[in-house]
């Protein structure tokens, strides 16, 4: 994401949040010395960055509901093939393809992968708002499912992508076997980023989002297989 787009996301944040100005310019790209730790929880590889000038790990942790910003500033919400049966069931779309129809557009994005590759993504997405047009896509909007107290008005049926946020997620194929690798999206959005010197605050999170991530990548890898979603290296 372009540092741009990120130090506006957090002169917005800056409204209602207080921003660790470390945080900031290591989101900023400005903090060069960062090492990568890499700690396995369950079947998922977490990537954890750590700054080495200040000795501190970047952490997360979640504000909601006095916070509800990832709801109010999304950007694109892709489905699962078991999100399109799901929600359009609890729609009250008895048929699935009057919910894609009506609920849906399919867009194409490019997206770096963790190791500068360029991938170009298909994908089929939930409109959040109800006249959704291509040209809205990675545009930050509010969500229509967030209610005026701050709740998703499709939980606990919300899409899986928005269980992960802000975490992203990539597979690796390593000997015929896959690998689940997982690292946080750094979009300046979420007020929950801190640093810490100790690891283990977040431990306990790691463990919780290990089985959403884990099960997030097999949903996602089923969805290309039956040709709901496509991604293409280049
Ligand atoms: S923006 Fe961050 S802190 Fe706020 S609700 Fe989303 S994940 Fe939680
Ligand atoms: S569907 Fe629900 S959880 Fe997802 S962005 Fe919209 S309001 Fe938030």
């Amino acid at each position: 994401m372009p540092h741009n787009e990120i130090e506006h996301s957090m002169n917005l944040l800056r409204k209602n949040w207080r921003v660790d100005p470390i945080i900031s310019d290591f989101m900023l790209g400005k903090i060069n010395k960062v090492d990568d730790y890499v700690i396995k929880i369950n079947k998922v590889i977490f990537h954890i960055p750590f700054l080495t000038q200040f000795k501190k790990f970047v952490l997360w942790k979640c504000f909601w509901p006095d916070c509800n910003n990832c709801c109010d500033r999304q950007g694109r919400l892709p489905l699962t093939s078991d999100d399109i049966i799901l929600i359009g069931k609890k729609n009250k779309y008895p048929q699935t393809s009057d919910f894609l129809n009506n609920e849906t557009l399919v867009t194409t994005w490019n997206e770096l992968s963790p190791h500068g590759q360029n991938i170009m993504m298909a994908t089929v997405n939930l409109k959040r708002k109800s006249h959704e047009t291509d040209s809205d896509d990675g545009k930050h909007m509010k969500c229509r499912f967030l209610d005026q107290k701050g709740y998703c008005m499709l939980h606990p049926n919300r899409p899986s992508v928005c269980y992960l946020y802000p975490f992203s997620v990539w597979l690796e194929n390593k000997k015929n076997s896959i690998n689940v690798h997982s690292t946080f999206q750094f979009t300046g959005d979420c007020p929950g980023f801190y640093t810490s010197r100790k690891i283990n605050p977040i431990k306990n999170i790691l463990h919780q989002y290990s089985t959403i991530i884990y099960n997030y990548c097999m949903d996602s890898n089923r969805t290309s297989r039956q040709n709901f979603s496509s991604m293409v290296f280049n």
